[in-house]
């Protein structure tokens, strides 16, 4: 792609974006008076300015119907679900009854482990990346202890060559492969929160299941940041939250994806509770849990229907907009132009100031890049968000930046790369 470093240019690239006007549909943060740049998407999305009228809706139900909203109403709570499940299915990938809406991702990681966590004899262990979140990395340690087992030898981490950031699609089959035997789960993230690197889930599924184990993933920074094809790669199983790129509030809903073929895999475990039970029959409160067809019968609890409310304002801009595919080109051109800035910022200092360690390609990356600066990046990143830019900042020496193709324009990024310049003293270009 071909880019210039000048105001015209992204304004001009802003204004042939199809897109544009959805930045209108996010309420975007205002410090002494002007709106913030944010670059932020990857760790809490904007509130998309429908919230509160679909929240009301739920409101009015609850003050209107009370106990009778679970039937009645234009929207029953009973069947709220059905509707989210047909608008987050193509943000993944999947059939709408392989996903469902429930919990926050960390309870889910466990749920899920619960079902495809099961070792047996020499088959013990659980493969993930190295640098995983801290939340998985913890979900992952307590599973293996329950089964009585030692994190130190049952968890299998694959690391980056040396002297080298990411890790290669061939490093991590060659792993799996050669625990083949051993190995009963493989658990990856989608992208990984701190790189951003994405990686080839689909090489992963196949080489999890030629080595004989389950395949699950962790998909709280790909979800509605790049396309996925859960269900024709085959993944066993996967969640993610919804309040990074899908806007849905802070804590918001997680979201599950579990492959049809194991809806009547009888051998599964599964912590069951009763909104998980067979639909038809649920409130005949009898003994003997039959679960639902579908990702639904994973259910525990009676859903939170004010934070299903509050996802599905976003899921429906994200169908209005095209759907991911639409947003997804928007977002490799964001990103290029990110990349381009930060190389001119980098040049306009005279030494390479940033590094940038996210994955060059666009297919081995979403909206975020990871930066590193040379010397004083926290004081950087502090003197970005005095200037009104908001990215963040993650221990012990990354800026994450991502721009989303939902609400961010060209003119952000243009204008991120002219307040690096100021603080880093270099020429300003024009
Ligand atoms: C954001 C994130 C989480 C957060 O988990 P919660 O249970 O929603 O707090 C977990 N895992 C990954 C990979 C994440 O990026």
């Amino acid at each position: 792609m071909y880019f210039q470093n000048k105001r015209e240019f992204a304004l001009a690239l802003d204004s042939a974006d199809k897109l544009k006007d959805f930045r209108n549909e996010f309420l975007i943060p205002k410090h002494a008076g002007k709106e913030i740049i944010y670059l932020c998407g990857n760790s809490l999305g904007l509130q998309p300015r429908p919230v509160k009228k679909y929240l009301d809706e739920q409101l009015s139900n609850w003050e209107n119907l009370a106990v009778e909203g679970w039937f009645d109403g234009d929207s029953p709570w009973m069947f709220y679900h059905k509707e989210m499940q047909k608008l987050m299915a193509p943000v993944v990938g999947a059939k709408p009854e392989e996903v469902i809406p429930m919990n926050t991702l960390t309870v889910n990681l466990h749920l899920m482990m619960v079902s495809f966590y099961r070792p047996t004899g020499k088959r013990t262990k659980i493969l993930m990346e190295a640098g995983a979140f801290p939340s998985d990395q913890y979900a992952v340690e307590s599973q293996v202890r329950f089964h009585g087992l030692d994190p130190q030898t049952s968890i299998i981490e694959v690391k980056p060559r040396e002297g080298e950031d990411l890790l290669r699609t061939e490093d991590i089959t060659k792993v799996i492969e050669q625990n083949s035997d051993e190995i009963a789960l493989v658990l990856f993230s989608g992208i990984n929160y701190y790189s951003g690197q994405f990686f080839d889930l689909e090489e992963i599924v196949k080489a999890g299941h030629a080595a004989g184990a389950f395949v699950g993933f962790d998909l709280a920074h790909a979800a509605g940041n790049v396309p996925l094809k859960l269900h024709d790669w085959n993944a066993d199983f996967a969640c993610w939250c919804t309040y990074k790129y899908m806007n849905s509030s802070p804590g918001g809903i997680s979201g599950v994806f579990v492959h049809e073929r194991h809806f009547n895999n009888g051998s599964l475990n599964r912590f069951a509770g009763w909104w998980g039970y067979d639909e038809e029959n649920r409130f005949k409160m009898e003994k003997g849990f039959v679960p639902q067809q579908g990702a639904e019968g994973w259910q525990l609890s009676c859903s939170p229907v004010l934070l299903m409310a509050a996802h599905k304002a976003s899921l429906v801009l994200f169908d209005q907009a095209g759907g991911i595919e639409a947003l997804r080109e928007k977002s490799i051109a964001l990103t290029a132009y990110l990349e381009f800035i930060i190389h001119e910022v980098n040049r306009s200092a005279g030494r390479e100031q940033f590094k940038i360690i996210t994955p060059r390609e666009p297919h081995s990356r979403g909206a975020q890049l990871s930066l590193i600066a040379e010397k004083d990046g926290k004081k950087i990143f502090d003197e970005l968000v005095n200037r009104r830019i908001v990215g963040d900042w993650r221990e012990p020496d990354v800026i994450r930046l991502s721009p989303v193709p939902l609400y961010n324009s060209f003119t952000d990024i243009f204008e991120l790369g002219q307040q690096l310049e100021e603080i880093l003293g270099g020429n300003r270009s024009v």
